[in-house]
């Protein structure tokens, strides 16, 4: 059996606590792994002199793919986000985030099979802002009014929008292929291109061209807005929904909210030769060293991340592992117990035990 290097970031706050759990449970599963533990974040700063250390894009560029913890980001001031940093570096263009009902979580809707497939380099998030009354706004601001009929005020801050054709092209490609891959039957595209009849109306008109080049797999758009509406009301009626940075960040919350929240969703961050996987929370620092975290979406990022290197059925074993033990719902994090009483609940190393019982 090959054996698999992978590039190991545990993150801070809880993503130690969670990293260990998961590696723990893929060893379990006896594919074979070698770890490169790499550090990103601020504790990554003190070591190296820098959040996102060279050696540490490095080791996921050599190796091809890399499992992470959430990293704390400091709001308002301090640096960038490492996340974004790291997926704009190793030009991880995809962020995928499946929903799924894992049965005995809880949640007001069952049966949800959705998969959001979400641009991740490029619209209001490429990082191209400007400062309310700084010089750098001022000459952005004269520019669009000298050839704008709409003027824009000159104390405004601002935050550039951009969708290329290509960056829409290859994401909706994905998206495609991903259904195709995977038995899916249909791909809508989500979009604001009645009001950004420009920047969303390109992404709109890619995905169109795009979806004759798939006629196996039935392809219709929705507007943003109309699309979460639905979604609340007939989920099922969809299957993989592809969209620009912003609506997929919101839309997969949402859809993670659908299928019992932070606590239980993964997802990966994918470019043509390199993937990251990880789960979508952050480090809830208040659950920080105390062994209460839940586990389970740091596991199924590794799950996708098996998927991804062809280790189909360690990924379906743990998958499987994983919902049986949620579904008896005994040897679980407080979170995942309907009465969430932390006395009654086991921690996060127990829950690791419990699954890797499972298998
Ligand atoms: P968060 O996801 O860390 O926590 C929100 C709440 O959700 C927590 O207080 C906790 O009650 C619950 N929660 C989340 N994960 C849980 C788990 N595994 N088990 C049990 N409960 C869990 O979101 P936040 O508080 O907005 O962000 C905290 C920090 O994480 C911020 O600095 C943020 O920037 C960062 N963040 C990082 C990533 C990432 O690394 N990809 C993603 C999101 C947020």
């Amino acid at each position: 059996m090959a054996k698999h290097a992978v590039t190991l970031i545990e993150g801070d706050g809880i993503g130690p606590e969670v990293t260990e759990a998961t590696r723990r449970v893929l060893e379990a599963t006896r594919v074979e792994f070698t770890w490169d533990k790499r550090d990103a974040g601020m504790d990554a700063a003190e070591r190296h002199g820098d959040v996102l250390p060279a050696e540490t894009l490095e080791s996921i560029r050599r190796h091809g793919v890399g499992l992470k913890g959430p990293i704390t980001t400091p709001i308002g001031e301090g640096f960038r986000s490492v996340n974004v940093g790291l997926r704009q570096a190793l030009e991880l263009y995809v962020n995928l985030r499946p929903g799924k009902t894992i049965p005995g979580v809880q949640s007001a809707f069952t049966d949800i099979d959705l998969v959001i497939v979400r641009e991740n380099m490029e619209d209001t998030y490429a990082g191209v802002e400007f400062d309310t009354g700084t010089p750098e706004a001022a000459q952005v601001i004269a520019s669009i009014n000298a050839s704008s009929r709409r003027q824009v005020a000159t104390d405004a801050a601002i935050t550039i929008k951009m969708i290329t054709p290509g960056g829409s092209r290859r994401i909706v490609e994905f998206a495609f292929n991903y259904a195709r891959a995977h038995g899916r039957k249909l791909v809508t595209a989500v979009h604001k291109a009645n009001i950004m009849k420009f920047t969303d109306g390109l992404f709109l008109r890619v995905a169109q061209e795009v979806a004759k080049e798939y006629p196996d797999i039935e392809f219709n758009d929705r507007i943003v807005d109309n699309m979460c509406m639905q979604l609340m009301q007939k989920p099922r009626d969809y299957d993989v929904l592809v969209m620009p940075n912003l609506y997929g960040d919101i839309v997969s919350d949402l859809v993670a909210g659908m299928v019992g929240g932070l606590g239980v969703a993964p997802s990966g961050n994918i470019g043509k030769d390199v993937a990251v996987f990880e789960p979508i929370h952050g480090s809830a620092p208040s659950h920080a060293g105390k062994n209460e975290a839940n586990p389970t979406a740091m596991i199924l990022a590794g799950v996708m991340m098996l998927r991804h290197l062809g280790e189909v059925e360690a990924a379906d074993k743990v998958e499987r592992a994983v919902a049986s033990i949620i579904k008896d719902g005994t040897d679980v994090t407080y979170d995942l117990r309907a009465d969430r009483d932390p006395n009654r609940a086991v921690g996060t190393d127990k829950m690791a035990d419990a699954i890797i019982a499972r298998l």
